[in-house]
């Protein structure tokens, strides 16, 4: 995969990652950070009740099961030359797994898009419900929203 630019085709095997929508609560860029001032945020955060469901953006492999931090209970897939990354998820890890009601994932697992990985929870550091959603594409944070712009745009064909 290359880096997203234009509508492609390919944009079309993306999936939504959360189920049931609320909004995006936080944008990827500059944000007030806690203490004053501007902090980078490198993602998108999307608020979604709490315990509904997570869905996988892109077929991969999961590289990393996280617990704690500011990021909570999370997972990292890498599909090629990206990895996404979600956070604040419900459920616990513990011994490098991740659970969460009938979900469980492990590293080196391998995942379909669209597939259940989690539900949305209030782990790490949030103050509600939502999922931090973030995107590296060879190591460098990506805007999700332009990932999905491009995703939106191949559906409508373009
Ligand atoms: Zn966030």
């Amino acid at each position: 995969m290359a880096a997203p630019a234009q509508a492609e085709p390919r944009w079309r095997r993306g999936v939504f990652p959360v189920v049931s929508f609320f909004g995006y609560t936080s944008h990827f860029g500059l944000r007030a950070g806690p203490g004053g001032g501007e902090a980078p945020h490198y993602g998108l955060d999307i608020a979604a009740p709490l315990g509904s469901p997570i869905r996988n953006w892109w077929g991969g492999v999961v590289s990393e099961v996280l617990a704690g931090g500011a990021c909570g209970n999370g997972l990292v897939i890498r599909s090629g030359p990206y990895e996404h990354l979600y956070c604040h998820m419900a459920g616990e890890v513990s011994a490098g797994v991740y659970r969460s009601g009938e979900v469980l994932v492990s590293t080196g697992q391998r995942l379909q898009a669209g597939e259940l990985i989690g539900h949305v929870g209030i782990t790490g550091r949030t103050t509600g419900p939502h999922l931090h959603w973030g995107i590296r594409y060879q190591g460098h944070w990506l805007d999700p929203a332009a990932i999905l712009r491009a995703m939106a745009l191949a559906r409508q064909g373009g």
